[in-house]
């Protein structure tokens, strides 16, 4: 999960770039990752923010591939919290193949407001993880980065939970729970990196097992 800090910033969230279409990875064998676009971001936003994760887990070694899901489509969407990826407990097990990556509004209640997304990392069907995109938009109107980053960058937290399996977080990188405002303004000027320690982690998670790595 990532949360954005409000008043004294404790926000968590990521960022974007633009992508000639849906991008490829140009590796054989990328992570693939379904992205089903629920809250009508637009091709050039959306764009952008898939080219700024995957620039981000290409820093670390890893290689991911974006399609385009049905909006319609509200099976691979469908929330199965029956696993235990609401603790920060790694899987027992899980579903391996492609990622659903769900593009939601966030809900009216039971949900901190400055929450960005959540990862299901054990989920058995529907989504892997889900971003809240108007609480992207909300942070982009207080900090000095633009929506296609923070967007990239709270895709790449949530689709890292599901490479760590596990919803724990990092003290540094990308996969720290909470973002301040100095965070922010590191994203508007680069991008947060995943934590070395963290992207080994990753890289030796089972989604990675029949994936090859780029190296690093
Ligand atoms: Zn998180």
């Amino acid at each position: 999960m990532v949360r954005t800090a409000s008043k004294s910033f404790q926000v968590i969230v990521l960022a974007g770039a633009c992508l000639p279409g849906w991008a490829q990875s140009g590796e054989t064998k990328a992570i693939p990752i379904r992205v089903f676009n629920r809250a009508n971001v637009t091709k050039a936003d959306l764009a952008r923010g898939l080219k700024v994760a995957s620039a981000i887990f290409e820093e670390a070694g890893i290689a991911v591939s974006w399609a385009e899901g049905s909006a319609d489509d509200h099976e691979s969407t469908a929330l199965d919290f029956s696993a235990n990826g609401a603790s920060n407990d790694a899987c027992s097990s899980r579903r391996m193949g492609e990622l659903h990556l769900a593009l939601d509004l966030g809900p009216k209640t039971g949900v901190m407001t400055t929450t960005l997304g959540f990862a299901l990392p054990c989920a058995t069907h529907g989504a892997d993880a889900s971003i809240f995109v108007d609480r992207c938009e909300a942070v982009m109107q207080n900090t000095p980065a633009s929506f296609a980053k923070i967007l990239g960058h709270a895709i790449a937290h949530e689709i890292g939970h599901v490479l760590l399996g596990s919803n724990e977080h990092s003290p540094a990188g990308l996969m720290r729970a909470r973002w301040e405002k100095a965070d922010w303004r590191r994203v508007a000027a680069a991008h947060i990196p995943i934590a070395p320690a963290d992207a080994v982690r990753m890289k030796a998670g089972p989604l990675m097992a029949d994936t090859v790595a780029l190296g690093r």
